[in-house]
């Protein structure tokens, strides 16, 4: 990975001087995204992360985009905290079929003292596996933060998800005040930060802007910024929400991009539901980290192979923490594209 750029990330951004990014003609926007891309990332590589839900359902909180919440009826399946030889089952898999970093999500409001134990035995055997280790876990107070940073804990995942003036119309049962303090003390146990948002809730674009303004103000920027667009879950009050337009989501991208230069901006969740051109210009804005894996917490996620193959068509290669492994993606890469070269009709019907 190249880091060429001179340029200094900067924190203070504007809400007037976001908004004029957002403002951009199109093109002008993407060009400018790519150029500050290509200055601090390699162009053709994304990181590639999977999610596990370690523990489904029955959240106590009122996050009015989440099926996992006990407030709604969505008929998921609610799950106990999984055991840790599951757990590591599945990020050996994860490992093997390319991932980088393994990340685990439960449903709480904080860690219980009874679960927690459970909790850092996966972080560590995640990391002993090679892999990067994410959890998010919810509000952490200042001694669950320390042991987590003791184990080793690579990123811990809290989104803002929206601008703090939105905040109260999408949860009620914490503020955004909650979300900054367990962001700070996350920050102050040095542990990487994942922190990012979801667009398409109903949001006018000024609280896009002040999404990414607040992110941009955090010192140093978060490492991992993961932008969503909503998956529209029946059973919750955001199921017939109406549609974000697609270029808005993309410029969103582009904007994140510039304002944290250095970060991995993630394209997250609703990926599912983004045709192959709409995923190919999120990565021309500058997204260069996935999940990819089966599962989305409880959303789908493209299926494993369809990724490869979109990364095949693009020529990206995954971005890999351990030399190593550089061969066994790459060879599943070549193998995939040789697929799809012989299939290229189906192929293409298909997507
Ligand atoms: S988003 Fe997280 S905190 Fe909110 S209801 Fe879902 S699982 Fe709970």
């Amino acid at each position: 990975m190249s880091s060429t750029s001179t340029a200094k990330p900067r924190f203070d951004w504007t809400q007037a001087e976001v908004k004029a990014l957002f403002d951009l003609p199109f093109m002008d926007l993407m060009f400018r995204a790519q150029t500050i891309h290509r200055e601090n990332f390699a162009p053709n590589q994304v990181q590639v992360s999977t999610l596990l839900s370690i523990k489904t359902g029955a959240c106590p909180e009122d996050c009015k985009y989440c099926p996992q919440s006990g407030h709604y009826n969505t008929e998921l399946e609610k799950e106990k905290l999984m055991e840790v030889e599951k757990v590591l089952a599945e990020a050996a898999l994860a490992k093997e079929k390319g991932a980088s970093r393994f990340c685990m999500g439960a449903a709480w409001k904080h860690p219980s003292e009874k679960d927690f134990p459970y909790v850092l035995e996966m972080i560590k055997g995640v990391k002993s596996l090679g892999l990067e280790s994410c959890v998010t876990l919810g509000t952490l107070n200042d001694e669950q933060a320390k042991r987590l940073s003791d184990v080793g804990l690579d990123y811990y995942n809290h989104n803002l998800d929206t601008s703090a003036e939105f905040y109260d119309s999408i949860i009620t049962t914490r503020t955004y005040q909650d979300r900054l303090d367990t962001l700070s003390r996350v920050r102050g146990s040095g542990i990487k930060l994942c922190c990012g948002g979801i667009m398409g809730m109903g949001e006018e674009q000024k609280d896009r802007v002040g999404l990414l303004r607040q992110l941009s103000h955090m010192q140093p920027h978060p490492e991992s910024v993961p932008i969503n667009m909503l998956v529209k879950v029946e059973g919750t009050p955001m199921e017939n929400v109406e549609d974000l337009d697609t270029f808005e989501f993309i410029r969103t991208i582009a904007v994140a991009r510039i304002l944290m230069p250095k970060s991995h901006v993630r394209l997250s969740a609703g990926r599912q539901e983004m045709n192959e051109q709409t995923q190919a210009l999120c990565f021309m804005a500058g997204a260069n980290s996935i999940f990819y894996g089966e599962k989305l917490l409880t959303t789908g996620n493209p299926e494993a192979d369809k990724d490869m193959a979109l990364f095949a068509n693009l020529g990206i290669q995954p971005e890999q923490r351990e030399a190593h492994s550089d061969e066994a993606v790459a060879e599943a890469i070549a193998a995939q594209a040789v697929k799809q070269e012989e299939s290229k009709l189906f192929y293409e019907a298909s997507v």
